[in-house]
């Protein structure tokens, strides 16, 4: 989410005449966009705006974007000497407004509000990471509440955008010669838009399993969607992947614990049982779709017995890859109020053999491709093969092989030849 706002802000300042440069020591202003979900973004603020100030003898605007910017407000002025605006993550749409504003008054400005109602969401081709993989966003905010999470906190509640100006802009980004697209939301199963314009005509359940197949209609080559929420991960998602070859054979379905305890202590609305339900839906696809996972190991009252049920379920899920965490608590979410009983040395313990049985279950699941042929968009040179290139594969695997680097930007067929500890090799076929 926070590399498609700054995509966004990017496109959004080059449009009203500021250029943009990577390059810290000449640049007039430098934004800094913070996430607080998983790390200790403030701190890493605090640290990059003094190392700016220390290296910069003229003195750049600077400003803060993002979930630390949202959640501290003003307070970061008096934290952080040098920080000249503060632009909450519903506001990213007004820097230019904030950086005009302090150069007139030299007073530091802060914006909080909402978005506003015609906010541009438009990427140019040239600030996305990647020419052929655009990220858009489907639906904004949270509503969920899971009592570890700062996300409903920082981002706000759920706002999603019309189904006929996504699909308009999936269809220019076609155009544009992008290859993948990623639908981005903290839950994007809870899709819900203003109105059906744009998907009436689509089958499906739910809004997003029909706009699911309204970007598929569009024809553009690979489809793939983050993040699916458990409670609200229908099966006709399932049926749109398996109708519709460009919708990708992946889902990233984050269950976060295999105790209904834990679960219920995290207000996650699912049991193991509703989740073990949709992952059968999933893994009795035809199409041998991809699962993935994130768990936290340590949420305050998680026994050795709950653990064990997180490793019983990891079993039970055959994951083909998962993100582990280790709990912190987020100050101003339930849990925080909660006591964080489980020792950090627990907490290692647990992380370290999740990874272990992650790393079985990623090699188990990567050799059983060893002669498959894969879908690969070819995206760089690769780092790991000299003369070699890499991509990702429809089930977002990592895959290296040989081939000429005028391919990069386009599909091609690999066929693996070998796993190694994160990502395939092959050969093109
Ligand atoms: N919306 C997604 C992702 C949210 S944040 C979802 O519902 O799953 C990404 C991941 O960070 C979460 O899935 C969770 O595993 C982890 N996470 C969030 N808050 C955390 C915390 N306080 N401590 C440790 N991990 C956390
Ligand atoms: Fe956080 Fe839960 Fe919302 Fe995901 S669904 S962003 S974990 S509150």
């Amino acid at each position: 989410m926070n590399v498609s706002d700054s995509e966004r802000v990017a496109t959004l300042l080059e449009n009203r005449g500021y250029e943009m440069t990577l390059d810290e020591e000449s640049a007039d202003v430098i934004l800094i966009n913070t996430c607080s979900v998983r790390e200790k973004a403030e701190q890493k603020l605090f640290t990059r705006i003094g190392e700016i100030r220390h290296s910069r003898k003229d003195k750049p605007l600077i400003g803060a974007l993002g979930c630390v910017a949202q959640l501290e407000g003003e307070t970061l002025f008096k934290k952080i000497d040098g920080l000249d605006f503060v632009i909450g993550t519903r506001a990213v749409g007004r820097v230019h407004n904030a950086i005009e504003k302090y150069r007139q008054t030299e007073v530091p400005v802060l914006d909080l509000g909402e978005r506003e109602f015609d906010y541009d969401w438009s990427v140019d081709q040239a600030h996305r990471r990647s020419p052929w993989i655009a990220f858009l966003p489907i639906i904004e905010g949270c509503n969920k509440f899971c009592t570890y999470c700062i996300v409903p906190f920082s981002r706000g509640r759920e706002k999603s955008f019309e189904g006929s100006t996504l699909v308009r802009q999936v269809l220019e980004l076609r155009r544009q010669g992008v290859k993948e697209i990623h639908l981005l939301g903290q839950n994007v199963n809870s899709y819900r838009p203003p109105t059906l314009s744009g998907l009436e005509s689509f089958a499906g359940k739910s809004p997003f399993a029909k706009l699911l197949r309204a970007v598929a209609a569009t024809g553009i080559e690979r489809i793939k969607f983050a993040t699916s929420f458990p409670r609200d991960f229908n099966s006709d998602i399932v049926d749109a992947i398996n109708e519709n070859e460009n919708l990708c054979d992946w889902v990233h379905l984050p269950v976060q614990s295999g105790s209904d305890k834990v679960l219920a202590a995290m207000k996650r609305g699912h049991t193991v049982s509703n989740y073990q339900r949709r992952v059968d839906a999933i893994r009795n696809s035809p199409r041998g779709i991809s699962l993935t996972t994130d768990i936290i190991v340590g949420f305050p009252g998680e026994t050795d017995a709950d653990f064990q049920k997180t490793i019983e379920l990891f079993d039970y899920c055959d994951f083909d890859n998962a993100y582990i965490f280790k709990y912190s608590p987020r100050p101003g979410t339930p849990a925080a109020a909660m006591s964080d009983d489980v020792s950090p040395e627990t907490k290692t313990e647990r992380f370290n053999a999740l990874e272990e049985l992650r790393k079985k279950y990623v090699t188990k699941r990567q050799e059983a491709l060893i002669g498959k042929r894969l879908s690969v968009l070819v995206e760089k040179a690769s780092t790991r093969t000299i003369g070699g290139l890499s991509g990702h594969s429809t089930c977002n695997r990592l895959v290296n092989f040989v081939g000429d680097a005028s391919l990069i930007g386009s599909v091609v067929d690999v066929i693996v030849t070998q796993s190694k500890v994160n990502s395939l090799y092959g050969e093109l076929g």
